[in-house]
């Protein structure tokens, strides 16, 4: 194992000397990631094939272009978003300089999951170094190939003395957190999540979580089934189940579960034929720990379609199963592979119970044409994200924040969000050695007078630019000249003579 120590420490010397903060410096390492991942996109979904027998597309869709719009999008904003934000300003401060400045943290850590591995590690590094950070990437030792091939790539293409990619399992992992980092990223499970935070609490380090959990849908029986179940399976079975924010399982009223039922196993055969398991677009469990955990779902329930293991291929066919009880195994913990569960409710405002009884969920889903509804779930339920009348969609714009809350994770990222969160926001306020009778306003001794103007003047805000600034600037002066005098500050304006 590498000498973490060492190698934190010889990255943490280079980010102070300022190199990453540099607009040149940002620029050249996301335009080498733009050459990275176009010099290896087929190596990348090769990888991916072999990791969870993704299919070519389905990574194309979801991983690459996901990773690579998201880098062009930091490249074409990059200047902007590093400029100072101006900030609304108060009487008070009318004269000052006041801007937030978004300043890195210094050395982040990501530790990625296995589920969507190229997505998972690449993003959060975009965003890191589009802050100006330097990042160790800790990919999961889970999707190995992917593993193997950032590790060889990464050094090709970065300034290898401020991004790096350590690889292997819970030893490293665990050897990495226990040196300081300035901000920490895990995508994974909310157990592992306890331990990195823990790990980050000695020595306060922030963090964002990108967890799982438990993410609900409802149907309602308005709807059109056959767009509904097409929508879910798509969302359900994409990456054989393996999606955090996959829709885990479905409450409906029970005259809707059976018809529902059928139109899905009609879209099944669709988009996988009467075979999933000879499709190309049906991926795999990605290890013999994981299938045994989702096969051991099956146990005891009511298997409406599917059902079918193939210990030797990690292969479980897509599978729906209906009427289950609180007390299955398949309604306790995420599922995380491809079956979909049926629950039965007597209404809209019992599935919000059922929702708000338990952990909030990453994402909700509910398809409906009544907006009552819609609203019921929308106003009375909370999650990380939602979706109304699709699935897994929403992750996919980068104008919205994507995170969970509670169990599901803290902070968000994706888009200019993720510039955010790997940003520190200094607030900045540059004065002036001038005006010194102003501030004599909140000097010692302290009169209600001296109170009275303080609070008129701090009620009044104005913006920071435009001509008209000026207005209440002049008059500011005039009404402040009047109660200075009043309340006998000496002034101290230098006569032009003293200049
Ligand atoms: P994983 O096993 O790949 O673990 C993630 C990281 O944690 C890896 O880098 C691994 O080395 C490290 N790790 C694992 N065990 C550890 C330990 N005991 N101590 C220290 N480090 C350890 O991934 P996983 O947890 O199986 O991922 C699946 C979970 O992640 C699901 O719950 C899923 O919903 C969630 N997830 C969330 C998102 C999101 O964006 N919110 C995305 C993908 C997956």
């Amino acid at each position: 194992m590498a000498n973490f120590a060492e190698v934190v420490r010889a990255v943490r010397q280079v980010f102070r000397t300022g190199r990453t903060k540099t607009y040149e410096w940002r620029y050249a390492q996301l335009s080498a990631m733009l050459k990275m991942m176009d010099e290896n996109k087929d190596r990348m979904t090769a990888a991916l094939k072999k990791d969870l027998n993704k299919n070519k597309i389905e990574s194309m869709i979801m991983e690459f272009n996901l990773c690579r719009n998201e880098l062009i999008l930091s490249m074409n904003n990059l200047k902007d978003w590093m400029k100072p934000e101006k900030v609304k300003k108060e009487l008070m401060n009318i004269m000052d300089k006041c801007y937030i400045k978004r300043e890195p943290y210094g050395l982040v850590l990501v530790l990625g999951a296995w589920n969507y591995p190229v997505q998972l590690t690449l993003l959060p590094m975009i965003a890191a170094i589009a802050a100006g950070n330097c990042v160790i990437v800790k990919p999961s030792e889970m999707s190995e190939q992917t593993a193997i091939l950032l590790e060889e790539i990464v050094p090709k293409y970065f300034d290898n003395e401020c991004v790096k990619v350590i690889n292997g399992g819970i030893p490293e992992t665990t050897g990495l957190l226990q040196e300081r980092f300035d901000y920490i990223f895990y995508t994974g499970n909310n157990v592992v999540a306890k331990i990195v935070m823990a790990a980050a609490a000695k020595n306060l380090t922030p963090v964002t979580l990108e967890l799982g959990g438990k993410s609900p849908v409802y149907v309602d029986r308005n709807c059109d089934l056959t767009t509904v179940a097409r929508r879910l399976v798509w969302g359900k079975f994409l990456n054989a189940g393996q999606t955090c924010i996959a829709p885990d399982y479905v409450m409906c009223q029970s005259d809707v579960q059976d018809p529902l039922i059928e139109e899905i196993r009609k879209v099944l055969i669709d988009f996988f034929t009467d075979k999933p398991e000879q499709s190309e677009s049906f991926g795999r469990i990605v290890n013999g720990r994981h299938f045994k955990r989702v096969e051991k779902l099956l146990t005891g329930v009511k298997v409406a379609v599917g059902g079918v293991t193939r210990e030797e291929e990690r292969y479980i066919s897509p599978t729906i199963v209906r009427d289950c009880k609180l007390s299955d195994a398949v309604m306790q913990d995420e599922i995380f592979g491809p079956i979909l569960p049926f629950y039965v409710v007597r209404d809209d405002k019992e599935a919000v119970d059922f929702i708000n009884d338990r952990e909030k969920p990453l994402a909700m889903y509910v398809f409906s044409r009544n907006q009552r509804i819609i609203d019921n779930f929308v106003n009375n339920t909370s999650s990380g994200g939602m979706c109304i009348n699709d699935c897994i969609m929403h992750a996919s714009m980068p104008s919205m924040p994507f995170g969970g809350v509670g169990h599901s994770g803290m902070g968000a990222y994706h888009g200019k969000f993720s510039y955010d969160t790997f940003s520190h926001r200094r607030s900045v306020m540059q004065r002036d050695l001038k005006m010194e009778s102003v501030n004599a306003l909140r000097y010692p001794p302290y009169t209600e007078k001296k109170f009275g103007i303080i609070k008129w003047l701090t009620k009044k805000s104005v913006k920071r630019t435009g001509i008209m600034s000026f207005f209440p600037l002049v008059l500011c002066g005039a009404v402040l000249a009047f109660f200075l005098k009043a309340v006998g500050v000496q002034a101290r304006w230098p006569s032009l003579g003293e200049r």
